[in-house]
This record gives structure tokens, C-alpha cells and sequence, in this order.
């Protein structure tokens, strides 16, 4: 009903837009106008951790909209869902991430940390990673490692670093002049890449040698998703910025950057209010985030994430024409031989049902990543379906292109 609207008067990215008609969504599903259900695999892309519309954060939204929406810009009011949720979060999270500045989005929380990053230390030199993503605003393009999508808007900032992401020969982009080192614990567009503890623990000693913050960019990764409420967890390297977006906002947007006190003390004056947002924090994103924060905690959501992994290992990892399956939790790639192969299988799942899509950098690479919550039968018959599709494809490898 609504497409032609869609396609001509909503700006279009994609020559290709995938073009379902939302009706309405709930727990792992999507329901379109025409009357079709969708398993959604992919979660909104890392967002809807808890499903759609959790009846809690529904709740909490619709309180918090009848109580006051936007009034005022960051940091002047204090606004209840906003520090209370801050409270709860910081609960969390180490002794020196317990300052948060929240934004509406993750590349803005990127941005913030950049400029964090620079107003602290003084410098401008910046190290990051091929094959990132961190954003698409010019700051966090800056800092996004693929070509492709940076050449088009160049110039971007000056003074940033590429290394290869898990190599030990990058460490030496780290020296006394670097402001901030960015990175993802588990690099999501780029295909699904955990970095190895070892490096991380050598990234971590070198920005602490050369004096230098390091950024982690969790928006993709953090509340739940890998199975520890953020992946740098695992390995106990703490960042200096944390970065985080997606699924904390529980399907609301809700972006931030959380960081010592020592650190944000940069961003108090000199200028004033160095660094503003109108809805950065906005008490409605916030109060869902509370009750989807509230919600995972009690119910132990997290815990689903290396069941959900091992049920996927199990139903597709051995199969014909699956190079390897990377990642943690909910939070998998499935790497494929070709193209085509990708594409027929994606395809394949779509007419029977099932979301999935490619990650940005790589075309051979099926993103597995569904809401926490979905229930083992959904589960059980979404990989069902994805075995036979797997299997109806012609065998036969071809060499992995990136
Ligand atoms: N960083 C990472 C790791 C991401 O995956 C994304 C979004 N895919 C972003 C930053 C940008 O977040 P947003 O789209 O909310 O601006």
C-alpha cells in the first residue's frame, strides 16, 4: 500500500531494498500486509535482542511518553529514566567506565568518543583497523577501514592509521603522539571477526605506553549478544571508551560512550558545553532501555546467547559448502565459498521465511545473529530449513573472496 510512497519519496541507498511492508512485529517475527511471517535471524541488525516489542519495554515507553518526552538538551535537566538507567548500566561495568554520555545513534557515540579522545590527550593521530566499521558520519567514516565506502567523501579527517586488524605489525601504528586507538572486539561488518586476546592485550599495553585511549566499539556487540553483557568481558581488557548503541535502546534509538571520570573531565568546559545533542538521551529511549537492561539482567537472557551458538555449530557447521561458522553467542557469521552460493542461500531462507543478509564488507558471509529470546522450537525449525537450503546448493567450494 505504502510502496510507491516508498520508493519515491523515502531517499533510496540500495538498488535493491528488500522492500517487506511492515505490519506489524513481535518476539522473533516480523508480520508483513501481506499476511506473510518472517523469522527474523537477523535481529533489525543486532538491535532486537529481546525480541520485538517486549511487553515490559513497551510499558516502560508508553510511561515514560505519557510522563514527558524531550525537555531539554543533554545535560541541564536531570531527567529520571536517563540517570536512573545510567545507575544501572554503570552497575555493570568496570570502576573506569562509570561516566556516560548518551547519543541517538552509534556513530554519533562514535564521533563523541573521538573528540573525547583528542580534547583529552591533546593529539590528533588516530589508529584503526581494515575492515571496521564504526559509522557513517564523517568522524566515524574516518575511521571505518573499507575503500569503498570511504573514497567517495574524501577528504575525510586527516591523521588516522590503518593497521590489519589481529596483527602484531599494527601495534607499531601505536606511538606518543596517538590520541585514541578504535576498535571492535569483534569486528561485525567486516564479517565477523573476534579479535585475538593476545593482540588485544598487546593494543591494550601499547596505548598504555604511548599514553594513548582506547576506544571499544561494542555497538554490535555489547548487551548479551556474544553471552557476556559486552565482549571485551571475555578477555578482561577494559577500555578507556566503550562505545555502545543497537540493542540497548531495546528497539528504541539510544546510542553512548562511557568512559572515567579523569577522561570526561575533558568535555566540561572550554569551550561550554563542548559537546551537545538535543535529543542525545532522550528520556523515552531511555526508559526503555532500563526496562530492556532490567529485563535481560533478571532473566538471564545472556545465557541463551552459547546455546544459541551451539545449536547453530551443531545444525550447519559440518555441512557441505560451510567454510567455517566465526563468532560468539548470537553474534555468528557463516562463511561461504562464493557469492552465489550466498546469495542463493539467502534467497533461499527469504522465500521460505527466514531473514538473514550479508554483513557490509563481505558478500560471502551470512549473518546469523537472532533475537536472544527466540524459543529453542523456532530455533529448531529456522536451522531445519537452513540445513536444506545448505544442502540444495550445488557442491563444490569455490575460493573464498572477501
Ligand atoms: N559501530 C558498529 C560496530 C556498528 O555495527 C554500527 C552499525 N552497524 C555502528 C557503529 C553505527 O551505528 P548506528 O547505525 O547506530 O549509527
Amino acid at each position: 500500500m505504502y510502496r510507491a510512497a516508498f520508493l519515491r519519496h523515502i531517499a533510496q541507498t540500495s538498488d535493491a531494498p528488500i522492500g517487506l511492508e511492515i505490519d506489524r512485529a513481535e518476539g522473533p517475527f516480523l508480520y508483513t500486509t501481506d499476511g506473510r511471517r518472517i523469522t527474523d535471524f537477523i535481529s533489525g541488525i543486532a538491535v532486537s535482542s529481546l525480541g520485538h516489542g517486549h511487553p515490559e519495554v513497551v510499558e516502560a515507553v508508553q510511561e515514560q511518553a505519557g510522563r514527558h518526552m524531550h525537555v531539554m538538551v543533554y545535560g541541564e535537566f536531570i531527567q529520571r529514566p536517563q540517570s536512573a538507567f545510567a545507575a544501572l548500566l554503570a552497575a555493570q561495568l568496570p570502576e573506569s567506565l562509570q561516566r556516560i554520555y548518551f547519543t541517538n545513534s552509534g556513530t554519533e557515540a562514535n564521533e563523541g568518543a573521538l573528540k573525547l579522545a583528542k580534547k583529552h590527550t591533546g593529539r590528533s593521530r588516530m589508529v584503526a583497523f581494515r575492515n571496521s566499521y564504526h559509522g557513517d558520519s564523517h568522524g566515524s567514516l574516518s575511521v571505518t577501514g573499507r575503500d569503498v565506502y570511504r573514497d567517495p567523501f574524501l577528504p575525510l579527517l586527516p591523521d588516522v592509521h590503518f593497521g590489519e586488524f589481529n596483527d602484531p605489525a599494527a601495534i607499531a601504528l601505536i606511538t606518543p603522539e596517538t590520541a585514541c586507538v578504535i576498535l571492535e572486539p569483534i569486528q561485525g561488518e567486516g564479517g565477523i571477526r573476534p579479535a585475538e586476546p593476545a593482540w588485544l592485550a598487546s593494543v591494550r599495553q601499547a596505548c598504555d605506553n604511548a599514553g594513548a585511549l582506547l576506544i571499544f566499539d561494542e555497538i554490535q556487540s555489547g548487551f548479551g549478544r556474544t553471552g557476556r553483557l559486552f565482549a571485551f568481558m571475555e578477555h578482561g581488557i577494559v577500555p578507556d571508551i566503550l562505545t555502545i548503541a543497537k540493542s540497548m535502546g531495546g528497539g528504541m534509538p539510544l546510542g553512548g560512550f562511557a568512559a572515567s571520570d579523569a577522561v570526561f573531565a575533558a568535555f566540561r568546559n572550554n569551550p561550554p558545553l563542548n559537546h551537545v545533542t538535543t535529543f542525545g538521551g532522550h528520556p523515552v529511549s531511555c526508559a526503555a532501555a532500563n526496562a530492556a537492561l532490567t529485563v535481560l539482567l533478571r532473566d538471564g537472557w545472556m545465557r541463551r546467547a552459547p546455546v544459541i551458538e551451539a545449536k547453530i555449530r551443531q545444525a550447519l557447521g559440518s555441512l557441505p559448502g560451510v567454510v567455517e561458522i566465526r563468532g560468539r553467542g548470537a553474534m555468528l557469521g557463516l562463511q561461504l565459498g562464493s557469492f552465489e552460493q550466498t546469495q542463493a542461500f539467502v534467497e533461499g531462507c527469504f522465500s521460505e521465511g527466514i531473514l538473514l543478509g550479508w554483513t557490509l564488507h563481505s558478500n560471502t558471509l551470512v549473518r546469523l545473529a537472532p533475537p536472544l529470546t527466540i524459543p529453542d522450537e523456532v530455533l529448531d525449525a529456522t536451522l531445519d530449513v537452513m540445513r536444506s537450503q545448505m544442502m540444495a546448493f550445488p557442491a563444490g567450494i569455490a575460493a573464498v573472496s572477501f
